[in-house]
This record gives C-alpha cells, sequence and structure tokens, in this order.
C-alpha cells in the first residue's frame, strides 16, 4: 500500500529518499560525485549501497536510471525495497548480498533526459572502442527527419518515417530509430565514440563489488516500452541458451528476449550488461532488464525527437522548452498512485525471485 510515497518529482528528492532510506535501513553508501552541477544547482552522484557479506557467493544487482529520466521508476522501486522490513529479512536469511545503485546516470536524471552529460545513450556505450562500431545505415537515411530543421516536426519528417516502416516494417524502424547508432552524435539512440563518466563509474563499481561472487543476478529498472504498467522482463545476457533458460526457471517463461523477436524491444546494440563478462568474468550471470510500459511508442520517440531538437537549437523560449521537458517526463514517468503500486508490486516480485535463484 502507498507506494506512491517512495517515487519523487525531481532527482534532488529522490537521491535524499534514497540516502535515508539507506541510513534508516542500517546501510551505508558511497558516492561516486559526478563532477558537473545538477538541473537546480545540486550535485549529482551515482550513489552505491551494499548490503549483506562482500564475499556473498551470489550478488544481486539493482540498478537504475541508465537512461536518466526513466529512474523516477527505478529509484521508487529501490527505496520501496530499503523500506521494506519483509525484503531485508528475505536478503538475510538468503545469504545472498544486494548491491543498489542510484543513478547509473544521475545527469540524465537530473534534467530529464534519457541520454548521459555526453549526449549518449548508455545502454549503447558499451563497446571496445578502438574496433569498429556497429552500423545503422537505416538512421543514416533517416537521420535529417528523426532531427528536423524546426519542431514540432514538420509533416515531411513524419511521412519519411512513416514510408520507411511501410517500407521495412514497424520493426525494421523500430531498429533504425533504437537499435543503436554511433555517427550522429546530436541524435538519438547515439552509442558514443568512447566510454562515458556513468560506463567507468559502473566498471569501478563492479570491480570493487562484483567480483568476488560466483552468481551475478541483474535486474535493471526501465522505462518507455510496452504496455502501460506492465512489467516486461526482458533477458538481459549474452545470446546463451543456458542464460536464458535459467532466466526463465527464476523470472518465469514470460522473460522475453530481443534475440529471438518475443521482446517488445528491438536488437539492440552495445549494452551495459556486457560488463558483467568484462569486470566479473568469474560470476555466472543471469539478468533482465525490467522495462515498465508508460505511453505508446509514437509518444515516447516523439518525446525523444523533440529533447534531442532542442539540444541542438537551445535558444527557445521558456514555454517550448518547458513543453519539451515536461513531455520528456512524462514519456517515461507515470506519475499516478496506481501505476507506482503496480510497479513496485512486480520489482519486488522479481528481486525476490532473484534471490531464490541465486540459492538455487
Ligand atoms: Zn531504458
Amino acid at each position: 500500500m502507498h507506494a506512491a510515497r517512495h517515487f519523487s518529482q525531481t532527482y534532488a528528492e529522490a537521491r535524499q529518499q534514497f540516502l535515508d532510506a539507506t541510513a534508516q535501513a542500517g546501510l551505508s553508501v558511497q558516492s561516486h560525485v559526478q563532477p558537473l552541477p545538477g538541473h537546480d544547482g545540486e550535485e549529482l552522484a551515482m550513489d552505491v549501497v551494499l548490503e549483506g557479506h562482500c564475499d556473498a557467493a551470489g550478488l544481486l544487482l539493482l540498478t537504475s536510471a541508465c537512461h536518466g529520466v526513466e529512474g523516477f521508476c527505478g529509484s521508487g522501486v529501490q527505496i520501496a525495497l530499503l523500506r521494506d522490513p519483509g525484503w531485508h529479512a528475505a536478503v538475510r536469511e538468503s545469504t545472498c548480498a544486494v548491491l543498489y545503485v542510484h543513478a547509473l546516470n544521475p545527469h540524465g536524471f537530473s534534467y530529464w533526459r534519457r541520454v548521459t552529460s555526453e549526449g549518449v545513450d548508455l545502454n549503447r556505450n558499451w563497446h571496445d572502442f578502438r574496433r569498429p562500431l556497429p552500423e545503422n545505415p537505416g538512421y543514416d537515411a533517416l537521420a535529417d527527419a528523426i532531427l528536423p530543421q524546426t519542431w514540432p516536426d514538420p509533416p515531411e519528417a513524419a511521412k519519411r518515417l512513416a514510408d520507411y516502416a511501410s517500407q521495412h516494417g514497424e520493426r525494421g524502424l523500430q531498429t533504425a530509430l533504437s537499435g543503436g547508432q554511433y555517427r550522429h552524435p546530436d541524435g538519438i539512440f547515439f552509442g558514443g565514440t568512447s566510454p562515458t563518466w556513468s560506463h567507468r563509474a559502473l566498471r569501478s563499481v563492479l570491480r570493487q563489488h562484483g567480483t568476488r561472487c560466483r552468481r551475478l543476478a541483474w535486474i535493471d529498472l526501465h522505462t518507455g516500452l510496452g504496455p502501460s504498467g506492465h512489467g516486461e522482463r526482458i533477458f538481459a545476457c549474452r545470446n546463451d541458451a543456458l542464460a536464458l533458460a535459467r532466466a526463465r526457471m527464476w523470472w518465469g517463461p514470460e522473460v522475453t528476449s530481443i534475440y529471438d523477436g518475443s521482446s517488445s524491444s528491438a536488437l539492440l546494440q552495445g549494452l551495459m550488461w556486457q560488463a558483467v563478462g568484462w569486470d566479473c568474468p568469474q560470476a555466472e550471470h543471469t539478468g533482465i532488464a525490467l522495462e515498465y510500459g508508460t505511453q505508446p511508442m509514437a509518444e515516447v520517440i516523439s518525446a525523444l525527437r523533440g529533447d534531442h531538437w532542442l539540444h541542438k537549437n537551445p535558444a527557445q523560449g521558456a514555454p517550448q522548452r518547458e513543453t519539451i521537458r515536461r513531455r520528456m517526463r512524462d514519456a517515461f514517468y507515470t506519475d499516478t498512485d496506481g501505476w507506482k503500486e503496480r510497479i513496485v508490486e512486480q520489482a519486488e516480485e522479481a528481486a525476490r525471485q532473484a534471490l531464490a535463484g541465486l540459492v538455487g
């Protein structure tokens, strides 16, 4: 009941609630401060809390705000768990450790953007950048329609996107738009050309906390895809049949996969879970993205395009700026009690299933 109280209206409020809940649970926090001011001048940080023993054989990683503004959801989930005595009892009983990482991308969270301070989609930013980056010819063909000269977008731009969909299918358009691209730094779903601040900070967190466990479970909290309030459990490991079977055993047969087309997500490039293989190679990795629906995909994509247009064309009046910014938050955060209840309920279930799976 009353899940709404765990959710916030700003990044600063979310961070304060997280720090308060951590202290109340008797846990200590390690803050990786990002040396940039937040939207309202507040400090930005990736805050890390370990519950349980640092040498535990099973480690559950719970992360929020990979995509900045999506952190309103993930932060609420983390705070709800930290305030739940039943959850702490379950953690103790499991003998697993839980690592809460609050605000992987605090800059995007604070500014109500999906991307990092570098303009990068953190969940497309995991590559060996010495090697050639993936191509996305569909995005290249649509780049100037995705980010047109004027906003709201002219009818020609919308027609270009619609024509692409009729030629390549809706899934083809989705892949072109969201699969990840590495040539258009102003554009949407840009994966970057080097590791971002968040990428580097998370790797240091994993090297500190993730190198002694035998099994590592990861629930990465996202929003913006699928039916409103439904948490899709999207397999988030390398394309490995054993790992997928394990994920479906832990979280149910409804776990979807981007590799077999069962997910509402397209096949994506440069995903964050690869960090486990790089920094915690000793661990058997089982992970999902818990992806909660907010608004229809067309609205979410349009909000994102508007946000990127504004950052390319910042000299706009306050009403236009505020309309675009507010639309972004609404696209990735449904600020209603009913939605928040459903979010917390599904996340708590998934977190308990992960503990049970880790224990085996
Ligand atoms: Zn996301």
